[in-house]
């Protein structure tokens, strides 16, 4: 059987609803329904404070942090959960300045995902060392790499349009420039092969919500090289980061490795839930999955090009600078997804005017992907959007 069958069935997906949004957040899996029900059943109702020795709670997120870093070729022992990605850009963005002491440009583009530049700039302001958050085009950033940055921070999947950046070739350039390389890998754990180690990569970072289907509010992930795991110095310096948080020191001293880069108590429920997800990847091949998304996208974009004329593709026609997200702009872009998802079509809009499209092959199929081109079409057709109910702003869009 084709694996992509097996894996779709093992998600719940709602009767008559095609789901394109898994870039933004996951689908649930049964086995997370289950073991989440089973873990606070058995452990939470029944051993209660017991659970963190008994049942491993405390060694959970470097354990199930090492599951994950197998999707992103990082090291064993070099990947840790907790807390969510804002926080984590922090923790990775501090210890990266510290390695560059003498140095003041943060190197960033105007594809990040404003929340990372947003921690830059509250960090810049706590540090007051006359650093500088330069934001240049994402095609500017190889000309930019010059000998005062300090960090290039960038995120390899632009979230509106799917652009996807080198990651081997800017890292490489940034440490030709003497800069640190921090990786923020929200659309592409998941998404697209990543190779940290191989790559050089120096911080990296990312979320479990989106393509790796840890639910809302999943926990983030830091990873930190090896060659500087024992040597970055936490600006978020929680007990649980401590190299003996049971010791109730009360001066902070950093625990081995990565373990210094947790900070509090960890998310145990939710760390639960991704576990049961990670046993659905493990079931993958990252470079099938990748092949099947290549496929599907190239497949979408045909069918809504032929069918809708009036949208214009705002995501690299080039598979190989792409993510996996195909977008498409349109001025009146939110009334034409909110009639999509009204037709039981869910993908998401982002401003100013792009209709964002996620391709999961893990339980997406061709027959989501011509739903969604058909249905569009007759949206666009028949101006199915042109209603003031398909206008109004939710918080969320
Ligand atoms: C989704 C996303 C975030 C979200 O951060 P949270 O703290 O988890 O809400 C941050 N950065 C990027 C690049 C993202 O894609």
């Amino acid at each position: 059987m084709d694996i992509f069958k097996k894996t779709r069935a093992m998600f719940h997906l709602p009767e008559g609803m095609t789901y394109l949004d898994g870039n933004s957040l996951g689908p649930l899996p049964y086995a997370a329904q289950d073991r989440v029900d089973a873990m606070m059943r058995d452990q939470w109702g029944e051993m209660l404070i017991t659970g963190w020795n008994k049942a491993g709670w405390m060694e959970q997120p470097s354990r199930v942090g090492d599951r994950l870093g197998k999707l992103i070729g990082a090291e064993t022992g070099h990947v840790v959960l907790g807390d969510t990605l804002s926080i984590k850009v922090y923790q990775a963005l501090a210890s990266a300045l510290e390695l560059k002491p003498d140095r003041k440009v943060i190197l960033s583009d105007s594809g990040n995902f404003p929340s990372d530049l947003y921690m830059a700039e509250g960090l810049i302001r706590m540090l007051d060392r006359g650093l500088e958050l330069r934001v240049v085009a994402p095609e500017d950033v190889e000309a930019s790499l010059g000998d005062d940055i300090a960090v290039m921070m960038l995120t390899q999947v632009d979230y509106r349009s799917g652009r996807m950046h080198d990651m081997n070739r800017l890292t490489e350039l940034a440490h030709k420039a003497g800069a640190i390389a921090v990786w923020d890998l929200a659309h592409s754990a998941g998404a697209v092969p990543v190779d940290l180690a191989a790559a050089n990569v120096d911080f990296a970072v990312g979320c479990t919500y989106k393509y790796l289907n840890s639910g809302p509010g999943g926990p983030a992930f830091i990873y930190v090289a090896p060659r500087h795991a024992e040597v970055v110095n936490p600006a978020l310096s929680g007990w649980l980061g401590h190299a003996s948080p049971f010791a109730f020191d009360l001066n902070y001293k950093p625990g081995a490795g990565i373990e210094r880069m947790r900070v509090g108590t960890p998310p145990v429920i939710q760390i639960a839930a991704l576990e049961a997800a990670l046993d659905i990847w493990e079931m993958v091949d990252m470079a099938d999955v990748r092949a099947r998304a290549v496929e599907l996208s190239e497949l979408f974009i045909n069918e809504v090009e032929t069918r809708c004329p009036e949208l214009t593709l705002a995501s690299p026609r080039d598979a190989a600078q792409r993510g996996s997200q195909v977008s498409f702009a349109h001025e009146e872009g939110y009334a034409i997804m909110q009639a999509l998802i009204a037709h039981g079509v869910i993908g998401d809009f982002r401003a100013p005017d792009i209709l964002r499209f996620g391709i999961t092959p893990l339980y997406v199929g061709e027959d989501d992907i011509l739903r969604a081109a058909t249905t569009l079409q007759e949206i666009m057709e028949g101006q199915l959007w042109d209603r003031d109910a398909y206008r109004i702003r939710s918080r969320v869009t």
